[in-house]
C-alpha cells in the first residue's frame, strides 16, 4: 500500500500519541500481539467453526484513535485482516481524506470471526468476543473510538440512534473498555454502497474527526491512573525502582513564614 503523504496536507495533528501511560511502546505492541494470537485460535463461540481466519485487528500500537467495525466479511475472513474489501478501500480513503494514514490508527471489529453469509452477529457471539476488544482498548487506551455501524455504536453509545448521532462525539460507554475515550459515531462504510447519499454523509462526518480528537484529548485526565484490573500482559509488575523515594532538597531562598515577614514582604500579599 502506498503511504506517501506530505505532512502539509494534514488536518490537525497526527493521531499517534507520545508514549505515555503505564505501558511503553514495546510492551503495548507485545500485549496486542498476545491478544491477536489468542484470537486466532479462539473457540469461545460458534463463529470459529465457519471461519477461515480470525481477524484480530491491526494498526499502530501508540495510536490515539481506534475504528471499530462490526465483523469480518468475506475478504477479511480470507486474509485475516480487517477492512480489506470494498468497505475497507472506502474506509482507507476516508482516513486519507483528513491527511491521516491507515497505519496511524487501529482498526478492529466487535466480533473477530466472520458471521456466515455476513449475517448480523448474535448477542451471545458479541458477548463471547467482547473481552478481546476490551483488552485491546485497555492496552491502547485511546482518546477516540470511532464506531462504524450499529453494533459498534450500541457498544460505545448504548441506546443511541445512528440517524441522530452520526458525526457527533460523547464520552464512550465506560463498560466497553476504553476508560478515557470519547466515542464518535459514523455510519458503516458499506452503507455507502447501499445508499448513495450516505457516501457523502460519511465523507462529511469523517472531516469532523480531527476536531473530535482534539476535544477528546482535552477531556482526558492528564495522568490516567494505571489500570491494574487490565487482564494479562496489560498489567505491569512493579519493580524496586518504582518504590524509590527522594528526600526533598532544601530550598535556597525559603519563603519566610507570614509571622517572620517584614513590611515589604507582607505588602506582596496585600
Ligand atoms: N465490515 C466490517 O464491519 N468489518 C470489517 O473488517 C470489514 C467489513
Ligand atoms: Fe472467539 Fe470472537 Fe471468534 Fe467467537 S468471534 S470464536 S469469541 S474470536
Amino acid at each position: 500500500m502506498a503511504i506517501e503523504q506530505s505532512d502539509e496536507s494534514r488536518t490537525g495533528s497526527p493521531p499517534v500519541a507520545q508514549p505515555g501511560g503505564p505501558l511503553d511502546p514495546e510492551e503495548r505492541r507485545a500485549a496486542l500481539d498476545q491478544i491477536a494470537s489468542e484470537v486466532r485460535v479462539c473457540t469461545r463461540c460458534r463463529l470459529w467453526e465457519t471461519r477461515t481466519n480470525a481477524v484480530p485487528g491491526e494498526g499502530h500500537a501508540d495510536t490515539e484513535v481506534v475504528f471499530v467495525g462490526e465483523g469480518p466479511g468475506q475478504n477479511e475472513d480470507v486474509q485475516g485482516r480487517p477492512f480489506v474489501g470494498a468497505a475497507g478501500t472506502f474506509l482507507t480513503e476516508l482516513v486519507r481524506s483528513v491527511g491521516w494514514r491507515r497505519e496511524e490508527v487501529f482498526i478492529t471489529n466487535v466480533v473477530k470471526c466472520r458471521p456466515p453469509g455476513n449475517r448480523d452477529p448474535e448477542p451471545d457471539e458479541m458477548s463471547a468476543c467482547a473481552p478481546y476488544l476490551k483488552r485491546q482498548l485497555a492496552v491502547l487506551d485511546p482518546a477516540l473510538v470511532v464506531t462504524l455501524g450499529r453494533f459498534s455504536l450500541q457498544t460505545f453509545m448504548p441506546g443511541a440512534r445512528i440517524g441522530a448521532v452520526h458525526g457527533t462525539v460523547r464520552p464512550a460507554e465506560p463498560t466497553a473498555g476504553a476508560a478515557h475515550a470519547h466515542a464518535y459515531a459514523m455510519y458503516h462504510p458499506a452503507a455507502a454502497f447501499r445508499q448513495q447519499a450516505l457516501r457523502e454523509t460519511l465523507q462529511v462526518d469523517m472531516t469532523g474527526i480531527p476536531a473530535a480528537l482534539e476535544a477528546a484529548r482535552r477531556a482526558r485526565p492528564s495522568e490516567p491512573a494505571p489500570d491494574h484490573t487490565a487482564p494479562g500482559p496489560a498489567a505491569r509488575v512493579l519493580t524496586a525502582a518504582d518504590h524509590i523515594t527522594r528526600t526533598p532538597e532544601p530550598l535556597e531562598n525559603p519563603v519566610p513564614a507570614i509571622a517572620e515577614m517584614n513590611d515589604d514582604q507582607l505588602s506582596l500579599f496585600r
